[in-house]
């Protein structure tokens, strides 16, 4: 998992992707022109007071790609890692997803270049707050609305909620309180927002192994990441009886033949920040090996450019199931799917969190408020409608999921400028 030194761009990789499509479906020469470039690119520097009295500089991002279809939307990522260029693509990513959700929303995504494991709860706070101010009126809830992503949680966003409304006049408070989804839910959050993306993931399985005739009982999964995703897609998995072999974070691979307490381990992990190492559930395996494991599913739920040239012909599922966005680049993807592997591609994976993200959007502007079921219910529905949309286009069209999926999205966009056309 360790990404640093030869990474290669996220932003080469969704480039090729979008040209392969455009290629494909003889994409308007105008619109993609547009649709190559992000729309707006910020880049904050602002200053903190740490518990010790001194005074850091923190570097914070928002990349706005385009919002022809409503208001940018997308998370906020707190990792050493984040920078304009993966921003750039992570908001590519999400203008293509929310179109392929049906959703009325662009995309943009962005984050600070920290490791949260160095800062205090209180210096979390401030950071979160003094980037809320730096980015001003960039965001808001009718223009870009932010969620969480790696490393960002309910949390997070409660403060930005908090700042950002602080900032208004008393009288505006509250109806800006949707500037930011995946709230706690006293405070604007949705019931389920937590498990959204997670349950999407599983639920676009269960629904390939449908349409296979198939069902997830004894099926085997391996899942890199045991964050918000990785854990909520294994507790859905494992419920209808599938086995969870092994789990791989930042720290520690565990692997374990007759299956890892899903429970049991999330509990181990809640207190150490997230953190899988010393689980007695499970021994140790070497993280090499990881990716060569005997399996049905894998589920890379952690960071991007994780399935390459150097490990994807190692890789023994059938389906790859893309919690993360981006873990597989172009070249890995070439070889798995040579392989006959289906990949679900993170635009339709992982879309159960906007989805929910808009829910709670919706939930907020109508100043109502949903139960858990009624919520489940709204993004399985929505789920299941794409996840057929995209299945009918692969056959249709004999392409990949990707490119199916991709199609649709950007579709869709085409036809809103060709109907609207270009100011002025
Ligand atoms: N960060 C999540 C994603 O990558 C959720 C975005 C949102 O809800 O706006 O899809």
């Amino acid at each position: 998992m360790t990404e640093e030194a030869k990474k290669p761009s996220m932003y080469d990789n969704v480039l090729q992707q979008f040209n392969k499509t455009a290629d494909r479906m003889n994409l308007n020469p105008n619109i993609r022109r547009i649709l190559a470039i992000t729309n707006n690119e910020l880049i904050v520097h602002f200053p903190v007071k740490m518990d010790n009295g001194e005074v850091e500089i923190f570097t914070g991002y928002r990349v706005q790609h385009n919002n022809a279809l409503g208001p940018y939307k997308g998370g906020l990522r707190y990792h050493p890692t984040v920078d304009v260029e993966d921003a750039k693509a992570l908001a590519i990513w999400m203008t293509w997803k929310t179109s392929l959700a049906g959703l009325p929303y662009g995309g943009a995504k962005g984050g600070i270049q920290i490791d949260p494991r160095n800062y205090s709860l209180a210096e979390l706070e401030r950071i979160t707050r003094r980037f809320t101010y730096a980015l001003g009126d960039n965001i808001g809830p009718e223009l870009d609305i932010p969620a969480p992503d790696v490393n960002t949680n309910a949390q997070t966003m409660a403060w930005i909620a908090d700042t950002y409304m602080s900032t208004k006049a008393p009288g505006e408070r509250s109806q800006n309180q949707h500037v930011v989804t995946g709230k706690p839910v006293g405070t604007g959050g949705l019931e389920g927002r937590d498990r959204a993306t997670g349950f999407g993931v599983y639920l676009n399985i269960r629904l390939l192994h449908e349409s296979r005739g198939e069902t997830l009982e004894g099926k085997k999964f391996i899942v890199q990441g045991f964050g918000n995703v990785g854990y909520w897609a294994s507790k859905f998995l494992t419920r209808d009886g599938a086995i969870m072999l092994s789990v791989q974070d930042a720290h520690a691979t565990l692997y374990k033949e007759d299956g890892i307490s899903v429970d049991d381990l999330y509990e181990h992990s809640k207190p150490r920040k997230g953190s899988i190492q010393g689980f007695d559930g499970a021994p140790e395996i070497d993280p090499a090996d990881f990716w060569g494991i005997e399996c049905d599913i894998l589920i890379p739920a952690a960071l991007g450019n994780q399935i390459t040239a150097s490990n994807a012909d190692q890789i023994k599922a059938r389906i790859v199931a893309e919690g993360a966005n981006g873990p597989t680049d172009n070249a890995g993807e070439k070889i798995l799917l040579d392989k006959g592997i289906t990949i679900i591609p993170d635009i339709l994976c992982n879309s159960g969190g906007v989805i929910g993200s808009y829910f709670e959007w919706l939930q907020n502007r109508n100043g109502e408020l949903w139960q858990l079921d009624e919520v489940m219910a709204k993004i399985e529905k929505k789920i299941t409608e794409v996840f057929h949309k995209v299945e009918n286009k692969v056959s249709e069209e004999q392409v990949d999921w990707r490119t199916a999926a991709y199609m649709l999205a950007i579709g869709r966009i085409e036809t809103a400028y060709i109907q609207r056309g270009i100011f002025p």
